[in-house]
């Protein structure tokens, strides 16, 4: 195991951050897995089950099972992880910007034209260039605030990867991924050894998370590209949200560690034999056809359903009860499928969000992710 530290950005004199990785197994290898945890900060699901993981691929270093070069991020986000104020936690959001630290990952300009001028007949070394177009577009940025530092720093680490994980979690929730239309096959069965709930698709949402700078845009490369430049199918990238916040223990840690390390065995990243794969416990939806609810009013929320829950169309999700007349208003369900992320408050301002539910139809167009 070999540990880095790339130097953020000094926002102010005296602070000083790194973003700290561990390197595990041959740097030559085929294959680079690229695992980061909690860039949100206030993700400590992820972070533990980092924390496993990171013992658990020194232990398979030392007995020489690594087939991949694999790159661990405990900690992507140590900007967040300080921001704590008057007793909350808040890791979603800069305070100093008001940025959400998974949106806006928008590394890459101009490589589409510099990919025209410089891609040849051959696709497997189309993708070496490609890396390579990548690298000099991310050392030709100068960032302006630990903000941008933290998200090229991330970039810099994981642009040559062929896979990608985004371990998050939720507010209250069950195991669910966000991953590409074209990524999903490959996904596929990383999703049945977790155990994952709701497989949500999206080519674009429209909010440049991390795992979309990678997928988007080789999904792009290969939609404009002409076909005597062709590029093959770019890294397998995914979020993966590890339940809700509170969820945070030993068991569903290690469950998760374990269903990783189960995928990368069946990517041959590990060697060894791979456990054959479960099912899969929910088939795939659209991002796009997921629906959101939001308070008509505010007052007190008394939940309805639980999470996990089948949900039909018309069940009751919240009651909203009016605190000085008693008065209660339902949210029932627009759609049909899984109750898979609530929020995790009792009290709601009007227009607040409230949680989401599966659908098989597509029903949202624009920024499908939330703020
Ligand atoms: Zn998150």
């Amino acid at each position: 195991m070999n540990q880095q530290s790339i130097p953020l950005l000094c926002a102010t004199p005296g602070t000083r951050r790194e973003l700290t990785s561990f390197h595990f197994g041959p740097a030559d290898a085929r294959q680079k897995v690229y695992i980061q945890a909690s860039l949100h900060a206030d993700e400590t699901p992820a972070m533990l089950t980092a924390v496993l993981l990171r013992a658990q691929l020194a232990e398979l270093e030392a007995q020489g099972a690594l087939a991949a070069q694999v790159v661990l991020v405990p900690l992507a986000n140590p900007v967040g992880l300080n921001q704590h104020v008057l007793g909350q936690f808040i890791g979603r959001f800069d305070l100093a910007s008001g940025r959400n630290f998974n949106r806006h990952f928008h590394a890459f300009p101009g490589l589409l034209a510099r990919a025209k001028e410089t891609l040849g007949a051959h696709a497997g070394r189309n993708r070496e260039l490609i890396r390579q177009l990548m690298r000099e577009a991310l050392d030709a940025q100068t960032p302006l605030t630990e903000f941008d530092s933290l998200q090229l720093a991330l970039l810099r680490l994981s642009h040559d990867a062929d896979l990608i994980i985004d371990l998050h979690c939720s507010l209250e929730a069950v195991m669910h991924v966000y991953t590409s239309e074209a990524g999903w096959p490959d996904i596929e069965p990383l999703a049945r050894y977790l155990g994952s709930r709701a497989q949500l698709l999206a080519t674009d949402s429209g909010a440049q998370a991390f795992d979309e700078a990678h997928s988007l845009l080789w999904w792009q490369l290969r939609q404009q590209m002409p076909a005597t430049q062709p590029v093959p199918a770019g890294p397998a990238a995914v979020t993966i949200e590890c339940r809700g916040q509170r969820d945070v223990s030993w068991e569903s840690a290690q469950q998760d560690a374990d269903a990783l390390l189960d995928y990368l065995r069946w990517r041959g990243a590990l060697l060894g034999e791979a456990k054959p794969l479960p099912e899969l416990l929910m088939p795939a939806t659209p991002l796009a056809g997921s629906a959101q609810f939001h308070a008509p009013c505010s007052g007190i929320l008394v939940h309805r359903a639980k999470i996990g829950d089948w949900i039909r169309e018309d069940d009751p999700l919240f009651d909203i009860v009016d605190p000085m007349t008693g008065e209660m208003t339902t949210v029932k369900s627009t759609a049909e499928g899984v109750f898979y992320m609530r929020r995790a408050i009792h009290f709601v301002t009007a227009g607040a969000p409230l949680g989401r539910v599966t659908g098989t139809r597509p029903i949202r167009s624009g920024v499908l992710l939330g703020a």
